[in-house]
């Protein structure tokens, strides 16, 4: 376990391709803060940090967010050193100090433990994700944050909207700020409405040192990937259509859904004259 607190330095000058991309997204990120709550005065956050493109792009946005914010919080970086075999374990230490944000890496062996437990060529991801939750609630509590950011992006929202309704037989997915179980954790994802496709980009850009995320010999999440595969295909014959799925989280119409737990169609009668609660919308 290693632990840094030197302050953040002070950024060098962005070329016009990078600070253009970096306004865009600042500004989806921004909005998702405002509109969700995602930070108050005097928050601590802990910045997830894999060694993916995402969260170091999550960092970053958020340590320029905190030099304009009008609100004070504080930032540490937390990696989980999983002991992957060939883990840079370097790599995120040498980054971190060089750009002076706090940080801390926790080091267990989850990936001992669930070759241990999980037999020769099943899935791993699902007991590992379990440890690596419960490691990291665990950290953010000795560490004293008060809100833990995630580097999920708008497309993981809809693909797993998607997964959802194709294997759950749910309507839901993952929110820009959620609860923990037992009710001392805010976990909060700033990067909700921002594009996988920007942020590779931005990664790109800004010459992040990523590391590779195959290094526990896990297959992919195969029905993870074909939701991608399906979505991008739909995105080809249909632009902009994820946008629009992405949309529509925030335009929930209850009144036009099947759930009875969350609208009461028993009492509706012709005497309701509640705007959206009408055939309207098929005027459209
Ligand atoms: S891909 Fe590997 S590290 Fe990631 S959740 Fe699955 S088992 Fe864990």
């Amino acid at each position: 376990m290693s632990q840094s607190t030197r302050s953040p330095r002070t950024p060098r000058k962005l070329d016009d391709a990078t600070e253009q991309l970096q306004t865009k997204l600042l500004r989806l990120v921004g909005g998702t803060v405002g509109d969700y709550g995602l930070i108050e005065e005097g928050d601590k956050i802990m910045v997830c940090l894999s060694g993916g493109k995402d969260s170091y792009a999550l960092l970053d946005l958020l340590l320029v967010l905190q030099r304009h914010a009008k609100v004070h919080f504080d930032l540490v970086a937390v990696n989980l050193d999983q002991k992957q075999p060939g883990f840079p374990a370097h790599v995120l230490p040498d980054y971190l100090t060089k750009i002076g944000v706090p940080f801390h890496i926790e080091e267990q062996d989850t990936y001992a433990i669930v070759k241990r437990l999980i037999p020769e060529g099943e899935k791993t991801c699902s007991l590992c994700s379990r440890l690596r939750r419960g490691i990291l609630y665990h950290v953010a509590t000795k560490l004293g944050a008060t809100k833990i950011a995630l580097g999920h992006h708008r497309d993981d929202i809809v693909e797993t909207l998607f997964l959802n309704l194709f294997y759950t037989g749910k309507l839901k997915t993952m929110p820009p700020k959620l609860r923990s179980k037992d009710g001392k954790h805010l976990v909060i994802r700033p990067l909700a409405a921002v594009r996988e496709s920007d942020l590779a980009r931005y990664a790109e850009l800004r010459a992040f040192p990523i590391i590779p995320c195959n290094l526990c010999g896990s297959q992919e999440d195969l029905k993870r990937k074909e939701v991608k595969e399906f979505l991008r295909e739909w995105e080809q014959r249909s632009p902009s259509c994820t946008d629009s799925m992405f949309a529509a989280l925030s335009n929930v119409s209850l009144p036009f859904l099947l759930d009875q737990k969350l609208f009461d169609f028993k009492a509706l009668r012709t005497s309701d004259q509640t705007a959206g609660h009408d055939d309207a919308w098929l005027d459209e």
